[in-house]
């Protein structure tokens, strides 16, 4: 069981972050958030698939008055993310987004940053402020190294001191309701600065690796970094950045909490690597029964089964999955066995085991 880290709860919308609330799934879109229809076309896929808070760049003064309409018609909380410009942080605000994402070292002056803290404490959302390995002031670092460490030593510090700072700018104006993220592409990197400001504060925690590539690599770094935090009980929401369409992030963020044992599986579908045992196709049946599983839950429907095994042979098959609430294994060329509790029901062929498993699973 993982013992979760006690961070102080902020809420954005209806969705409650820290505190020992559940850990949530974020993505950002990758549509011109000027765009509407485009945009809540996206959301939409993505909250169907798991996605529980959305964010979506605004790059100028029209996109953030897009977000108006967006924030109306999304089926989950909107976050602005804002680079540079605190105007575009307060038309957000007005537009009724639900939390900001901003770096206050980036916003300009004091005057700038209380403007921005004022307007999200009246209008009652939270803040995320993050350190990024690539955006560390030079100052900062120059200060680190006359005090001595290793490389990743000293950047993981200076990622908790910048994150620190930036809490800071909005609290010198009584603003508490702030989410934090401490991102680097190097996921020892990012292990080190999170579980030290872990350590340090109750900050509620944004988890994620940054820039973490191309799905092949980047859904591993991903799982590996945030995964290992998590099951350390570090982190309250988190994102996969992967270079992909944001419903890969949202699959695998997902997975990464039902591995981590942090959501059920729902069900849970287990299959064996095959050997020179198996008979059937193993691989494209498996794919297809993960595929009926999704489309069924993607169409709102509950599944009652919580484990499902697909295996390549009776020999050890039924066996080895006889926890599964139901199962099919292979039992010579093109037959398949379907068993339930380990226990085989009948033997048939894979089309007619695919389609007992339809209706199994299908049933609500
Ligand atoms: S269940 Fe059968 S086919 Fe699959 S790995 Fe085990 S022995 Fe091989």
């Amino acid at each position: 069981m993982i013992k979760r880290r006690q961070s102080r709860q902020i809420k954005v919308a209806d969705i409650a972050i820290g505190g020992g609330a559940p850990v949530s799934v974020q993505s950002m879109t990758t549509t011109d958030t000027r765009d509407v229809p485009a945009s809540l076309a996206q959301i939409k896929t993505l909250a169907e698939n798991g996605c529980e808070i959305i964010r979506l760049a605004v790059p100028d003064m029209t996109a953030a008055t897009a977000l108006e309409e967006i924030v109306a018609q999304s089926p989950i909380p909107v976050i602005a993310d804002i680079h540079f410009d605190y105007r575009l942080a307060l038309q957000s605000i007005d537009s009724g987004v639900h939390g900001v994402r901003i770096n206050p070292g980036n916003i300009g002056n004091e005057d700038r940053i209380r403007q921005v803290a004022e307007a999200a404490g009246n209008a009652g959302i939270p803040i995320r402020v993050g350190a990024n390995s690539g955006s560390i002031s030079a100052k900062l670092m120059r200060q680190l190294h006359k005090s001595g460490g290793d490389d990743e030593n000293i950047i993981a510090e200076a990622l908790v001191q910048s994150a620190l700072e930036q809490c800071q700018k909005l609290e010198a104006y009584g603003f508490t309701q702030i989410k934090v993220s401490l991102k680097a592409s190097d996921v020892a990197l990012t292990l080190a600065a999170c579980r030290r400001f872990a350590n340090e504060t109750d900050y509620p925690l944004h988890l994620g690796v940054t820039e973490a590539g191309t799905p092949g690599r980047g859904i591993i770094k991903s799982a590996v970094g945030i995964g290992a935090l998590l099951l350390e009980g570090i982190g309250d929401t988190i994102r996969v950045s992967l270079t992909a369409d944001p419903l890969e992030e949202v699959i695998t963020a997902v997975r990464i909490l039902e591995v981590c044992g942090l959501r059920p599986a729902e069900p849970e579908i287990i299959s064996c690597p095959a050997c020179g045992r198996s008979e059937i196709e193993l691989i494209a049946l498996a794919e297809r029964v993960e595929q009926l599983i999704n489309s069924i839950k993607a169409s709102g429907k509950k599944i009652k089964l919580k484990k499902i095994a697909v295996m390549g042979c009776v020999v050890n098959g039924p066996g080895e999955a006889k926890d599964a609430d139901l199962g099919i294994a292979g039992a010579g060329k093109g037959r398949v066995a379907v068993f339930k509790q380990g226990k085989i029901t009948g033997i048939c062929t894979e089309e007619e085991a695919f389609e007992i498993l339809r209706n199994e699973i299908s049933k609500t």
